[in-house]
């Protein structure tokens, strides 16, 4: 479910028509209902409720400030990968101990100001990683908790740029290695092994995936408790699948009903408890990309929209060969023509195009087109690449519209940049 729909003919986010948000900010824009965001993290909790998790909504998705202290302010914790992340993190005042840090490739700097923040713990993905934490914990003189992320080599069957938790992937430690690990964790003094982790994938529509890595990693708990480890925390990730065209994901219940009689034999509430790291799930359908149609071009053998938003904008459709739908902001009269287009925007590449061979109703230039589903993965994956400004981000709240990140400046463009007069 989603707040952006038509009332009469035209395209609304919530209560307010596009057509007054694109009059007021310019074109292109990403629109946010924060309305939905809260809604999908909202609907998540309800199907745990009973094992009262920690759900982290995962920074990377959309770490737009608006949205991050609207999530938080209802009780999220946030799952960051950076050093910029933990400073957005701390902007919008989460309890710290709400915040688990994951990445491959933590550097030291990024590890010392978290331990500082006081996070919760880290996901902590190699041996080496390991020393270094332990070795910044020493020196700050703290004892922070720390997660082992697992590959439990499992097949999600998503776009192989978005699997994570088979055994080919650069993510998480063998069960093997993780093992010898907690056997071994009194060798960190300043660690306490708190917990497991996994992240198996994104856009994954069934649970069984889920469940099969779940259960792997609940063999691996129960062994390392016989061993004397008590593990508080099962991290089981994010990567819940959402509807972009015909996908028929399980719902937040449907998930819920899978994945928690997995944990029947462990006290939930007590001895060992979940988190989960949803992104895509939240945010997805949460915000759209607005864009103006600048020109039409027609050869014998194809159609082009040529949009003023571009891969710059939104680098899904180039990236993954991601499907986004796209609907006009005003509804075509009656039984309108349809044709087939490439809606492209204006960059020097080739590989620039929001949809390819995509039936569309016909509409003029100047006309707005929503494409939809954009609220993950979109804004931050944004560049400004062909020195093109990085696009707003607008945020609805029922009948009122706010922009929480104004279109850049020419000025911010080479903000950080001098000429070099020695070399020249
Ligand atoms: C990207 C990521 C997530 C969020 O993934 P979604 O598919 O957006 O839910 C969660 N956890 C980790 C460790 C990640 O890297």
């Amino acid at each position: 479910m989603h707040r952006f729909e038509y009332r009469g003919r035209e395209l609304t986010c919530e209560d307010v028509p596009l057509s007054a948000i694109a009059k007021k900010v310019g074109t292109p824009f990403y629109l946010y209902s924060i309305g939905t965001f809260l809604d999908h993290y909202l609907k998540l909790k309800e199907a745990f409720k009973a094992a009262n998790p920690l759900i982290c909504f995962s920074v990377k998705a959309n770490s737009n400030l608006t949205v991050l202290k609207a999530l938080v302010k209802h009780g999220a914790g946030l799952d960051i990968v950076s050093g910029g992340e933990l400073f957005r993190a701390k902007k919008v005042g989460v309890d710290p101990q709400k915040v688990v840090f994951a990445s491959v490739g933590k550097s030291e700097a990024e590890i010392e100001a978290a331990i500082r923040a006081r996070i919760l713990m880290f996901n902590v993905e190699s041996v080496q990683e390991l020393d270094v934490i332990n070795a910044v914990a020493c020196r700050l003189k703290k004892t922070q908790k720390v997660a082992i992320r697992l590959n439990p080599d499992v097949q999600p069957h998503t776009h192989h740029y978005i699997t994570t938790g088979s055994r080919e992937n650069k993510f998480g430690l063998s069960l093997e290695t993780a093992y010898k690990l907690f056997m071994e964790s009194y060798r960190y003094p300043f660690l306490r092994f708190a917990g497991v982790h996994i992240h198996i994938g994104s856009q994954i529509t069934d649970a069984r995936p889920f469940v099969k890595a779940i259960k792997r990693v609940l063999k691996f708990v129960d062994s390392v408790r016989f061993g004397g480890n008590p593990v508080e925390y099962f991290n089981i990730g994010g990567g819940l699948g959402i509807i972009y065209s015909k996908e028929k994901p399980q719902t937040a219940k449907e998930f819920a009903a899978a994945i928690l009689p997995l944990f029947k034999d462990h006290d939930l509430k007590h001895g060992l408890r979940i988190i989960l790291e949803p992104g895509r799930f939240i945010s997805g359908n949460s915000g759209i990309l607005v864009t103006r149609v600048l020109y039409e071009k027609s050869s014998d053998s194809k159609s082009f929209l040529i949009v003023d938003a571009g891969m710059n904008d939104l680098i899904r459709p180039a990236f993954y060969g991601a499907h986004h739908e796209i609907l006009p902001v005003w509804k075509v009269r009656g039984k309108s023509r349809r044709h087939s287009v490439d809606v492209v925007g204006p960059i020097c590449e080739s590989g620039d195009f929001l949809a390819k061979d995509r039936t569309l109703p016909v509409v003029g230039v100047g006309d707005l087109l929503a494409v939809m589903s954009c609220g993950a993965y979109g804004f931050v994956m944004s560049s400004n690449y062909n020195s093109r400004l990085r696009i707003p981000e607008v945020v609805v709240k029922g009948k009122r519209f706010f922009t929480a990140r104004r279109r850049e400046s020419f000025r911010d463009l080479i903000r950080n940049e001098k000429i070099v007069s020695e070399v020249i």
